[in-house]
């Protein structure tokens, strides 16, 4: 009369509860009468399909809400992906802090890399999207003559847009590839707005939004970035220590090199110019219009003058 999966259901609900099943059984089987044993059975068979019937919103209410997450929110990156280093990352509890900072400047946020020497780090934004997926070819052409390096963030919407361009690019050792997101959002966990632009939204969406880009990148390229910049620069403190979960480093500026590349060459040339020991620049390589590969092509000469070295920021340590 017993059904199995009824029975094992059974059972670990009384697992679950610490009812003491052997001593119910005992209890059962000692019983001498038939009809009471025979109803105690049936109350039992009741009990369990009531049990299974309304299982899954018992146990979601009454069971622990790590382990009720864990098959639901917990998301494996992929062996290959991070590091090799296989791990979990546990999403919902980040989801569940309330950020205390919003901006281009939050916690764990880098801004320059440690050196004794005189190096600078140009780092150029590919943003993508309907107004951003110009490429600036005198730029890059001035950067391979003049054999500077340049850490290059790039979002996944200008990579679609130019994947020919993007793949010589990432195959040159004189440009690292670094990671500026799968919409260009600014990155939260709990939304918010950065010059008009909405932000993620939740733990699931930054994570998508960073990660989404990188297994494109990695398909493409074999590349693994460790670097971040979100579009627009802006976060909540919780969403980088997520980001640093993931295996990677948040990076914006102390040099902002073209101000979302609406400076003039001459506003480019003296943001540029201001340059110390450990300066990243923020620029742009997909605004072929503006004065950026005019202001770089001027203040490079100048800076080499003054001792200066441009450098990528692999191996580099950030602070
Ligand atoms: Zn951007």
């Amino acid at each position: 009369m017993y059904n199995k999966e009824l029975d094992a259901s059974f059972r670990g609900y009384c697992d679950a509860k610490g009812i003491d099943l052997v001593a119910y059984n005992r209890e059962l089987d000692s019983s001498n009468g038939w009809g009471l044993s025979w109803m105690k059975r049936m109350y039992l068979l009741i009990f369990c399909l009531l049990l299974l019937g309304c299982s899954e919103q018992t146990i979601k209410v009454a069971s622990d809400v790590h382990e009720m997450n864990r098959h639901v929110i917990h998301k494996e990156v992929p062996q290959h992906e991070v590091d090799s280093e296989a791990f979990f990352v546990d999403l919902t509890s980040f989801e569940r802090r309330e950020p205390m900072e919003w901006g281009e400047n939050v916690t764990a946020v880098k801004n320059q890399f440690q050196t004794e020497e005189k190096e600078i780090a140009l780092t150029f934004d590919a943003c993508g999207g309907e107004y951003g997926n110009g490429y600036d070819e005198e730029l890059i052409h001035f950067l391979r003559t003049e054999k500077i390096p340049a850490t290059l963030f790039v979002n996944e919407r200008w990579i679609l847009e130019n994947e020919s361009i993007f793949i010589d690019l990432a195959t040159e050792p004189l440009f690292q590839i670094e990671n500026h997101g799968t919409n260009h959002s600014p990155l939260s966990v709990d939304g918010g707005e950065a010059w008009g632009i909405a932000a993620t939204e939740s733990a699931e969406e930054v994570y998508a939004e960073i990660m989404d880009n990188h297994k494109t990148v990695q398909e493409l390229t074999g590349k693994e970035m460790s670097l971040f910049r979100s579009g627009t620069a802006y976060y909540d403190e919780v969403a980088v220590e997520l980001a640093n979960a993931l295996g990677y480093e948040v990076v914006n500026y102390d040099i902002l090199g073209d101000a979302g590349a609406t400076y003039s060459s001459n506003q480019v040339r003296d943001a540029l110019l201001n340059a110390e020991p450990g300066s990243i620049a923020l620029l742009h390589m997909n605004q072929p219009a503006s004065g950026t590969a005019q202001g770089v092509i001027e203040a490079v000469p100048s800076l080499k003058e003054r001792g200066f070295e441009f450098v990528l920021l692999e191996g580099k340590k950030l602070e």
